[in-house]
């Protein structure tokens, strides 16, 4: 198969960390040009916007929108009409329904669509998938604690409607709760805590539960200062798992069981590369699914103004 040509458009903090880097380890794709409007990159053709870059005769087969995901739909669905495959950051966009015409562009085209939740590719999530599949499961907590002054610094998107607020962060977890536990779970409770002069919220608590009647209780909260936690705890009749750095690093009853460098930005071009290959796509939206019945389900509570 010939290179990939990749554009990058929202060449943000996503993409210059994590996004360029990966893209230069992973034969068989590379960076052709960029949207964006306030950055360029040198070496490649740069446009101010993904309609410029479409309509300008530069050759690219595929198209990573690493924007927020407000306006995220637009992007792909122009992508995709003009022949592209396309890879989404996540979350895959700012509502639940807007993904499935994208889906539908793609398979009517023969394109890739890929919406990729990149904490699914932690080094110690599928060792963890596996144990669990075979585990008497009795309860599961997550504690996605974090600092939004040092991850997010300044960016103003993430408070405006759309944006997610802690979910930004959160999502990431129920990415991986999603994919490790056995069956499908849904929301049963949800307080949101809303800053007084902010849209998104600023932290959660959710109860999901399953057909089993298995019960996960998970806390957001982007005021963490000091230690950072990234961590899911399953008790199960064998032992207490928990899987912490984010499912870098899986433990049972605190003997180490895998613990192995992060390259999920690798493991996720990697994955779009064998995709377009294949002629596959690969959307699961159960994260966002369940982000959408917290802000359904979930009471509203006013705390404390949020200031940079
Ligand atoms: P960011 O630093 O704000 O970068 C996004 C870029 O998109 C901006 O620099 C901007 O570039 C462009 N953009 C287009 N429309 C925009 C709008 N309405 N508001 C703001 N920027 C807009 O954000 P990011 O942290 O890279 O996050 C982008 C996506 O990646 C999000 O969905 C996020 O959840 C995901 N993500 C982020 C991280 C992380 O650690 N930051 C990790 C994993 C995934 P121009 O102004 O040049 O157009």
């Amino acid at each position: 198969m010939a290179e990939i040509r990749l554009a990058i458009v929202g060449l943000g903090k996503i993409a210059h960390d994590q996004h360029l880097p990966a893209v230069a380890a992973t034969p068989g794709i590379s960076v052709a040009a960029v949207a964006s409007r306030n950055a360029t990159l040198d070496g490649v053709p740069c446009f101010l916007t993904i309609e410029a870059l479409l309509a300008s005769g530069v050759e690219v087969d595929a198209v990573a929108l690493c924007t927020p995901p407000m306006g995220r739909h637009r992007l792909a669905a122009a992508a995709l009409r003009a022949g592209k495959h396309v890879l989404l950051e996540k979350p895959p966009g700012a509502s639940v329904a807007e993904i499935a015409p994208l889906e539908a562009l793609a398979r009517d085209r023969g394109l890739t669509l890929f919406a990729t939740w990149h904490s699914r590719f932690a080094p110690a999530v599928e060792p963890a998938r596996a144990l669990l599949a075979e585990a008497e499961i009795r309860s599961v907590r997550v504690n996605w604690k974090e600092d939004v002054r040092h991850w997010h610094p300044g960016q103003e998107w993430i408070w405006q409607p759309g944006g997610l607020g802690v979910f930004d962060p959160g999502i990431n977890a129920l990415s991986i709760v999603t994919r490790i536990l056995p069956r499908p779970l849904f929301v049963t409770e949800a307080v949101l805590e809303f800053p007084g002069n902010r849209a998104t919220p600023i932290a959660a608590s959710l109860r999901l539960g399953d057909a089993a009647g298995l019960e996960v209780a998970v806390e957001f909260d982007w005021r963490q200062t000091g230690p950072q936690s990234w961590d899911i705890h399953v008790d199960t009749a064998d032992g207490a798992l928990v899987l912490s750095g984010g499912g870098r690093h899986l433990s049972r009853d605190g003997a180490i069981l895998h613990d192995a460098p992060e390259r999920e930005y690798t493991e996720i071009y990697h994955r779009f590369v064998a995709l377009i290959g294949a002629g596959a796509s690969e959307v699961d939206l159960a994260p966002l699914v369940h982000v959408a019945d917290a802000f359904m389900l979930g009471e509203r509570r006013v705390v404390a103004e949020f200031h940079w």
